[in-house]
C-alpha cells in the first residue's frame, strides 16, 4: 500500500482513537500526521527553513509589524518554556506580581521559587477573576514591582481572563508584561497594539494544533538583548538559544523535528482556515454548542457566560448518587471520546476541552454519549449538589 492509500484508508482520529477533548495534547488533523512520515537532519538547510518560517509566522500572529519582537522556540512542554521565560524577563534582583486564579498560576510561583526571584502574588482561588483595579492598588502600593504575570486563559477552570485590561494598567505604570498564553494563542486574538505585552509564551500542541515537543517565547527583542546573565540553566537560556539560532539557524540542541515539520503544516492549516479569528470561530461555536446542550440535560457550568473561554468548560459533576467521575469517564471513552477530571478545590468537576480537530458535529456526538452514558449508569438529574 502506498503511503497516500494508507492515509485515505484512515479516517481521523485513527483507527478507533478517541477524540481528545483535552487541553493538549488534542486531536490533530490527518494532514499533520502525515507531515510527520519522514525524518529530517538537524543541520539540514530544508529543516532550517521549516523553523525560519514557523518564527516568522508566530510572531505576525501577535501582529508585530516589525523586527521590535523575535520568536524563539525552545524544546520540551510549554512549561520550560514559561520557565525559560521568566527567568529571562525578570532581573535576579527584580520583583514579579503574579495573577493567580489556578493551577498555572501557582506553577508560575512554584517556578519562581526555583530561580529565587522575589515575588508579590494576588491569589483570587479557583476561579474568580484578577481585576484591573486590584492589579493596580497593588502596583501603586509596591513600586519596587518589576513584572506582572497573568494567564490569559487560565486551563484549570476555563477562564478568560481580562487580559487587556489588566495590560493598560501595567503599562500605564511602566512595568513589564508576562503572559502565559499557553492555551489561547491562536484562537484568542493576542496582539501587540491591543496588548502591549513584553513576553508571550504559547506552546504547539495547543490552539495552533501542532503535537507536542516544544513551546515558543514572543519576546521584545530589546528586553532579551539585556537579559546577558539571567538564566539559571544551560538548556533553558533563551538568550543564548535564540543568538546560536539567528547565527547558526538551528536548534541549539536536537530540534523535535517532527513536532517542528508537523506544527509548520498546522500553522498552514490555520491561515486556510482563516487564522486566528477562524479558528476562534470554529472553537466557540463548538463551546456554544456544547455549553447549550450540556445545559438542557441539567449540567450547570462552574462559569457565568461572560468568562467562559472557547478553550475549556468546567461543568460541575451531578450530585446524583449514581454519578461517578471514573465511570463516566470509561463510558464516554468507549464511546470515542476522552475528558479531562476537574482541577477545582470546592467541588467535584470535570472539564471539556472544544479546541483540535473538532466541530459541532462532532460536539453533537458527544452529547449523544454523554447522553447514553448517563442512562446506562442510571443518572437521571444531573443538577450539581447544593
Ligand atoms: C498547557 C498549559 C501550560 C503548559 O503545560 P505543559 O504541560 O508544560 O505543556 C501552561 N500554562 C497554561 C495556561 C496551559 O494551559
Amino acid at each position: 500500500m502506498s503511503k497516500a492509500e494508507l492515509l485515505q484508508a484512515i479516517p481521523a482520529p485513527a483507527l478507533g482513537e478517541p477524540y481528545l477533548l483535552t487541553p493538549g495534547p488534542l486531536t490533530t488533523s490527518m494532514a499533520t500526521k502525515e507531515a510527520m512520515l519522514r525524518d529530517w537532519g538537524s543541520w539540514d538547510a530544508d529543516f532550517n527553513r521549516v523553523t525560519a518560517e514557523v518564527r516568522k509566522q508566530l510572531v505576525a500572529m501577535a501582529g508585530v509589524q516589525d523586527d521590535s519582537y523575535t520568536c524563539v522556540p525552545l524544546q520540551g512542554s510549554g512549561t520550560f518554556s514559561v520557565e525559560a521565560a521568566l527567568a529571562t524577563a525578570i532581573a535576579r534582583n527584580g520583583k514579579a506580581l503574579l495573577l493567580m486564579n489556578g493551577a498555572y498560576g501557582k506553577r508560575a510561583a512554584q517556578t519562581l521559587d526555583y530561580l529565587g526571584r522575589d515575588y508579590l502574588t494576588l491569589d483570587k482561588g479557583d476561579y474568580l477573576p484578577p481585576q484591573p483595579e486590584e492589579v493596580a492598588e497593588l502596583l501603586d502600593a509596591h513600586p519596587e514591582i518589576t513584572d506582572v504575570f497573568l494567564v490569559h486563559c487560565e486551563t484549570s477552570s476555563g477562564i478568560l481572563n481580562p487580559l487587556r485590561e489588566i495590560a493598560a494598567v501595567v503599562k500605564a505604570r511602566g512595568k513589564g508584561l508576562i503572559v502565559d498564553a499557553m492555551s489561547s494563542f491562536g484562537a484568542v486574538p493576542v496582539t501587540v497594539d491591543q496588548v502591549p505585552f513584553d513576553v508571550l509564551v504559547s506552546s504547539a500542541n495547543k490552539c495552533i494544533e501542532g503535537i507536542p515537543g516544544f513551546g515558543f517565547v514572543i519576546i521584545r527583542r530589546a528586553l532579551l538583548e539585556q537579559a546577558t546573565g539571567r538564566a539559571h540553566s544551560l538548556s533553558l537560556d533563551l538568550l543564548e538559544q535564540w543568538r546560536y539560532m539567528e547565527r547558526t539557524g538551528q536548534w541549539r540542541f536536537t530540534p523535535p523535528t517532527h513536532s517542528v515539520v508537523a506544527f509548520h503544516k498546522a500553522l498552514e492549516q490555520h491561515a486556510a482556515e482563516g487564522g486566528v479569528a477562524g479558528r476562534l470561530a470554529r472553537y466557540t461555536s463548538n463551546r456554544d454548542k456544547l455549553v447549550a446542550g450540556m445545559r438542557a440535560m441539567g449540567f450547570k457550568t462552574l462559569l457565568e457566560d461572560n468568562w467562559l473561554s472557547p478553550i475549556i468548560t468546567t461543568f460541575f459533576c451531578p450530585a446524583h448518587p449514581n454519578f461517578e467521575f471514573k465511570r463516566f469517564y470509561d463510558e464516554l471513552k468507549a464511546r470515542q471520546f476522552v475528558i479531562y477530571p476537574g482541577k477545582l478545590t470546592i467541588a467535584e468537576s470535570f472539564r471539556i476541552g472544544c479546541i483540535g480537530q473538532i466541530d459541532t458535529h462532532i460536539v453533537g456526538q458527544l452529547l449523544e454519549a454523554i447522553r447514553e452514558s448517563l442512562e446506562v449508569m442510571g443518572v437521571d438529574d444531573c443538577s450539581p449538589a447544593a
